[in-house]
């Protein structure tokens, strides 16, 4: 076979291979129209997993009437927890309440022991105590304190 017989053998497979493409899409369309075949075989699977599909629909059916008891008893439960949550509060606040008017009268008690005890002011400049009928007492740079605080003052004697 030399090149030019070689090229009219080629020129004369062309038509060949167009018919044989033509072929091929022909085939592929043929392939197209069989896939309606297909949802048949899934139908003969879905008939072969019906039993299994009742027998899930039932366990899932007792599930959930597992769920549902299991539910009421939760609420059950729920209530009762509330009902313990309620008296628990009611005593939390009743207690809280005492406690805090113990605290407050405790603290009442503590501020008027130092205020009673606070009687003098003390100079911070000097570290001197005044009573209260000194001419320094709270005019200069300074706090009330207790009559044992401090300097006395020379002038009024603390
Ligand atoms: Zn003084």
């Amino acid at each position: 076979m030399n090149w030019k017989t070689f090229k009219v053998f080629l020129r004369s497979l062309r038509l060949p291979v167009i018919a044989l493409l033509g072929g091929l899409l022909v085939a592929a369309f043929a392939l197209d129209d069989s896939e309606p075949a297909k949802p048949a075989a899934a139908n003969q699977e879905a008939r072969g997993e019906q039993p299994q599909i009742r027998d899930g629909l039932s366990q899932l059916r007792e599930e959930n009437a597992k769920l549902k008891e299991e539910n009421a008893q939760l609420r059950k439960e729920n209530q009762q927890l509330r009902r313990l949550l309620a008296e628990k509060v009611e005593g939390n606040v009743t207690s809280t309440t005492a406690t805090n008017s113990i605290s407050s009268v405790q603290t009442n008690q503590a501020i008027t022991e130092a205020e009673g005890q606070l009687t003098h002011w003390f100079t911070t400049s000097s570290g001197k105590r005044h009573n209260n009928r000194c001419r320094y007492f709270k005019t200069t740079e300074g706090r009330l304190c207790s009559p044992d605080e401090g300097k006395p003052c020379k002038l009024c004697g603390g």
